[in-house]
């Protein structure tokens, strides 16, 4: 099959031949429909991801039909499902506690099994993975994997996010586009922060209520003055000390900060303004993926019409196109993000 494989970090990917994958015991083997190009890949892609070594198939926000099922698997041959990429064991006291995305054996191709970036993916813990909705296109399903999905439980799952309620969001990438409508959708009043004008344009034209160019100065102050106070609930989705802090200090007293960008490498530890926190009675959540067993509450939004995330999809490219979705992430990016569904160039 083809698939595209770091070699070298920070250089293009290799457009290879390999084997196509054994089907799990326990799992499926999906031939790909869409994967997503997320920030994940390129923390990969850079080197300062802990797990992501050279030879990696990278890709972790996948969709696709089954192809082969092993004898345990869940699923059938015909099956189109969505990943999420975190596959929890369904066993340990994490996943019979309902926290499968906390779960210690989790299996996580496209960072340290391989991925999606491929024609074919061998998903095992294949009772992780949901139907997908005949009304959902591949494209748009492939956000399910990670970055819809995350958002989904940061506001719901983490921070309880409530009608009425103000949110800030602090990036507007992939994630942070699925916290705008999603929030929109949850009956939340959005503010977007970013520094790339034509994103804030995009944000406005989604249902933000404002949106704010960092480059500006002083977020925090501008989004209590908005919010008559502070938000009430606040995404963090870049993972850099700046963005946290102005996470923080835009929150009203006992706000929620929810941390949803990736510390990683060199932001992996960052000073934070912890006398916010303490004079503010603020909770922080750290959050990572979505236990599987919500699904249908985040899928039933989106088939009854609650929320359309057409939007997030900025383009449909090849495999060979995601070296340079990569090397994208190394600055701003213009608004939506890259699917790849063609497999073939
Ligand atoms: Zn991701
Ligand atoms: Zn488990």
């Amino acid at each position: 099959m083809r698939a595209a494989v770091l070699r070298d970090y920070n250089a293009p990917l290799s457009i290879e031949d390999v084997p196509d994958p054994d089907c799990p015991d326990d799992g499926v083997v999906l031939k790909v429909a869409a994967c997503g190009v997320c920030r994940s890949d390129w923390h990969g892609w850079t080197g300062e991801h802990p797990r992501v070594k050279p030879g990696q198939i990278g890709g972790h926000e996948y969709c696709g039909e089954v192809v082969a099922a092993g004898p345990q698997a869940r699923h059938r041959v015909g099956d189109r499902l969505v990943a999420p990429f975190i596959l929890a064991c369904g066993a340990c006291p994490s996943c019979q506690s309902g926290h499968q995305n906390t779960c210690p054996n989790q299996r996580l191709p496209g960072f340290v099994e391989p991925g999606a970036f491929a024609e074919y993916v061998a998903v095992p813990f294949d009772h992780n993975l949901s139907p997908l909705p005949d009304s959902l296109s591949p494209t748009v399903a492939a956000g399910l994997g990670c970055r819809v999905t995350t958002a989904w439980h940061a506001l719901t799952g983490r921070a309880a996010l409530a009608a009425g309620e103000w949110l800030a969001v602090h990036g507007t990438g992939g994630v942070g586009l699925s916290a705008l409508l999603l929030g929109r959708a949850l009956g939340a009043q959005v503010v977007v922060v970013d520094v790339v004008p034509e994103k804030l344009t995009h944000a406005l034209g989604l249902g933000a209520a404002a949106a704010l160019d960092a480059r500006e100065g002083d977020t925090a102050a501008r989004i209590r003055e908005i919010t008559g106070g502070g938000a009430h609930v606040s995404v963090e989705a870049l993972g850099i000390a700046e963005t946290v802090n102005a996470s923080i200090e835009c929150l009203r007293p006992l706000g929620r900060h929810v941390q949803v960008g990736m510390p990683v490498g060199h932001t992996a530890r960052m000073e934070i303004n912890m006398s916010a926190v303490y004079q503010g009675n603020i909770a922080l959540f750290g959050t990572r993926g979505m236990p599987s067993w919500r699904y249908p509450s985040l899928l039933s939004l989106i088939e009854r019409g609650a929320v359309d995330m057409t939007p997030l999809i900025a383009r449909e490219i090849g495999l060979s196109g995601v070296s340079e979705e990569l090397a994208a992430f190394n600055g701003p990016t213009p608004p939506g993000v890259a699917v790849v569904t063609d497999f073939s160039t």
